[in-house]
């Protein structure tokens, strides 16, 4: 076996299972992460992602698998020896300690000096944009602040590998977007590996270099976000990842996203490369910049079409419901589905 030395991941996951009793939290699953990628596990509640990351960090015992941390295993070694940090939802701030010792915490465990420890701080509270804040307690301090000190904390010992389990679950949509950009440009700036948790699919698709879909303890698919929105590989994905919006055609099962599907004209001929299926608006729903048709097809089944809302006013559009429409969508846009799961590997 031979292997050059950038091709060794950063984390190599392999069969890796974890078992409460007669729970499967994580089953069998296998992961390479590649040094310095923003890489985001993505599933609803209790598929997995918390356990994974768990075990990654050393704070759960694999009960099968091994983790290999930059070619190491350290699958049985403790949180502490392991080169990751990790960052939860609740931050935990020592809520005596001000923002500069809390975020030296880690420096004085490790008995790095006075001056260099001091000088670190400073550095990861201008890398998350404290600087000046290094002198009040966590109270008087937001949120989003608090959160940025919790980051500061465990990027100021410059780990390999950063987890992040919801990291921005507790913030309000307007501040946890925001915080969505801040942290891809930290993620960039410091160049660590970051491996995030969330069950926001948004999230997920803005942020991540590639994303994990988790589903009962199992991985269904990776890949870059645009890769998993435009070919899920399963209707658990097709719907997780946006919505699922599945059609059948000679005994296949496809998707498509609302977003690629028009409404034809009266009287317009499309060209041979389109598909068109006929139907009823069932319902109409007006966005403010789009509007979301959900269409009943004349031979069965439902679509949902998203259409921006150029020239149209709310009343022209609220007025299509209950009318027949013709569907349209470029051929190259639907995705198969490949329900089989030993055909999806
Ligand atoms: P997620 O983070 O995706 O919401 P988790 O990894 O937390 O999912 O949980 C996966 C499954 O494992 C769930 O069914 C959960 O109830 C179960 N589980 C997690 N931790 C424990 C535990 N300590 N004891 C028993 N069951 C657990
Ligand atoms: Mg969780």
């Amino acid at each position: 076996m031979t292997q050059q030395a950038e091709a060794v991941p950063d984390i190599r996951i392999r069969a890796l299972t974890k078992r409460y009793g007669d729970v499967v939290a994580v089953d069998e699953i296998d992961l390479d992460i590649a040094p310095g990628e923003f890489f985001t596990m993505l599933g609803p509640s209790g598929s997995g992602k918390t356990t994974t990351l768990r075990m990654i960090a050393g704070f759960e015992v694999p009960t099968e698998g091994t983790i290999e941390l930059a070619g190491d295993d350290v699958s049985r070694l403790p949180p502490y020896d392991r080169p990751v940090n990790t960052v939860f939802q609740d931050y935990a701030l020592f809520p005596h300690m001000t923002v500069r010792h809390n975020v030296e915490y880690g420096l004085r465990v490790k008995k790095v000096r006075k001056a260099a420890r001091a000088e670190r701080a400073d550095e990861a509270l201008a890398m998350v944009q404290l600087e000046g804040y290094g002198d009040r307690k966590p109270a008087q301090l937001s949120g989003g602040q608090r959160q940025r000190v919790a980051l500061a904390r465990a990027i100021v010992n410059r780990p390999k590998v950063l987890l992040l389990d919801e990291p921005l679950g507790a913030l309000d949509l307007k501040l946890r977007q925001e915080m969505q950009i801040e942290l891809k440009r930290i993620q960039q700036e410091v160049g660590i590996t970051f491996v995030y948790v969330t069950h926001d699919q948004e999230e997920a698709l803005t942020m991540s270099d590639r994303i994990a879909v988790f589903n009962s303890g199992r991985i269904e698919q990776v890949g870059p976000p645009a890769a998993v929105y435009e070919h899920p590989r399963s209707e658990f994905i097709a719907g997780f990842v946006g919505v699922s919006n599945v059609i059948e055609r000679d005994g296949r099962r496809y998707t498509v996203r609302p977003e690629k599907i028009q409404l034809l004209a009266d009287g317009f001929e499309p060209d041979a490369g389109t598909r068109v299926e006929e139907g009823i608006v069932r319902d109409v729903q007006y966005v403010g910049a789009v509007t979301r048709y959900h269409v009943t097809l004349d031979r069965g089944g439902e679509l949902q079409a998203l259409t921006q809302n150029l020239e149209e006013t709310s009343g022209e559009v609220l007025a299509m419901k209950g009318r027949r429409v013709r569907l349209a969508w470029r051929r190259e846009q639907e995705a198969v589905i490949v329900e089989n799961k030993e055909e999806m590997g």
